[in-house]
């Protein structure tokens, strides 16, 4: 699950992780109110306007913007709200922006300049260990860092079972060139981010940029967090934290079906039993010359109104010219499956795509006379490169 940064900020702040402080808001009229709150709170009138979508690269393309006075800050608020945000991360049509995040104005001048730092936690699936990347090249993205001036990223790998140790938060803070105040401000971030990352269940914490401020506090300028949806019955109040407006539609209303569904950009559409024979289909799709629609893990239950569930899904998808099925009939029966296939195409009607169905395992030849037999528009095969063949023949 991912989270918008403002919800992102708050549980790095319920573990005492020191963050630029803002509220959010969805209407012009609550300008007037959130800003004297948070004047009142921080002391400043300067604010950032900051554009609350599911993707970063927002300074680029506009969703950040600094105001530096009430009047300012509702031109700012109104240009932002609303608007049709794209950002190297977004589809070329963009997101648009439903909340905002009004924060204090965090790089003001004082006693020394400001720095923006780089720092994620992820897991390492090599080593199993949980890995702090950190960098002093931050605001930047931290692919082309990692292209140009990769010697910048430092990682620290931590163990699960002892957590962050203080030598490797003082390390840290050394490898960014930190003293004084600046360092123990640092070390005590990154030990709180750390026992943030894992009390949340997280599976990606990205704070870029991390800030030091000219009067040495460090703080999270940005977050963007991720949550382990495996882990999510242990968080019941992060319920209230998805914004399914900001997924996939027809991936949102897959998973309430149960079906384990990723769209993807291509033209033929997939329905499988075991996500490596779905990825293997997919590579099977790309050999025979077309693109795979989508992912399509149907599980062991292909029963007929599983089937047509799947059917439902992935002709929500205009793109779709065909329809491979390739179901392994190891603790599922292939006839069952033949039949269940039959069972949604005459429930649905019509189906204005060629459909090929490749049944192998038990009971693989009752399936194919079942659909053979069935008067439907539905192909059958039985070996792998058949299918792929049947599949290259109705593209061209
Ligand atoms: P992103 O572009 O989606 O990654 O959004 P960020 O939250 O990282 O903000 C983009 C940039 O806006 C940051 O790298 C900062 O340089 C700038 N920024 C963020 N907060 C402030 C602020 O309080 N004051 C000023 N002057 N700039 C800010
Ligand atoms: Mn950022």
């Amino acid at each position: 699950m991912n989270l918008h940064e403002y919800q992102g900020k708050e549980i790095l702040a319920q573990h005492g992780v020191n963050i630029q402080r803002g509220l959010v808001l969805d209407n012009l009229n609550e300008i007037e109110n959130v800003s004297m709150k948070l004047t009142k709170e921080t002391g400043t009138d300067w604010f950032v306007v900051k554009a609350q979508i599911h993707a970063g690269g927002r300074g680029k393309g506009g969703g950040v913007k600094l105001a530096k006075s009430k009047s300012e800050l509702k031109d700012v608020v109104s240009s932002i709200l609303g608007m049709n945000l794209i950002t190297p991360q977004t589809s070329k049509e963009g997101k648009l922006v439903r909340k905002v995040l009004i924060a204090e104005d965090v790089y003001y001048p004082g006693e020394s300049e400001t720095e923006e730092f780089y720092v994620s936690i992820l897991l390492n699936r090599k080593t199993g260990k949980n890995m702090i990347m950190y960098s002093t090249e931050g605001g930047m993205d931290i692919e082309t860092v990692a292209e140009e001036t990769p010697h910048l990223i430092f990682t620290e790998e931590v163990d699960p079972s002892f957590g962050l140790m203080p030598f490797q938060a003082r390390r840290i803070a050394f490898n960014l060139g930190l003293s004084g105040l600046a360092f123990k401000e640092m070390t005590k971030f990154a030990t709180n981010l750390y026992t943030a990352y894992v009390k949340s269940d997280a599976s990606l914490f990205e704070i870029n940029p991390v800030l030091k401020t000219s009067d040495n506090k460090i703080m999270a300028v940005d977050a963007k967090v991720t949550i382990d949806d495996n882990a999510l019955f242990r968080h019941k109040d992060y319920q209230g934290l998805r914004d399914f407006r900001e997924e996939n539609p027809i991936e949102v209303e897959a998973g309430e079906l149960g079906l384990n569904y990723v769209d993807l950009d291509g033209n033929v559409g997939c329905m499988v039993n075991g996500a490596g024979l779905a990825m293997a289909t997919m590579d099977l799709i790309k050999q025979a010359g077309g693109e795979p629609a989508n992912f399509l893990d149907v599980g062991g239950t292909a029963d007929a109104s599983r089937v047509e569930a799947a059917f439902k899904i992935i002709l929500k998808d205009p793109a779709v010219k065909a329809i491979l099925i390739n179901i392994f009939g190891g603790i599922v029966r292939c006839d069952r499956v033949a039949q269940g296939v039959i069972d949604a195409y005459q429930n649905m009607g019509t189906i204005n795509v060629p459909i090929i169905v490749r049944l192998q395992g038990t009971n693989a030849d009752i399936a194919k006379q079942l659909i053979d037999n069935s008067g439907l528009d539905v192909q059958s095969a039985v070996e792998f490169q058949e299918a792929a063949d049947k599949v290259q023949a109705v593209l061209s």
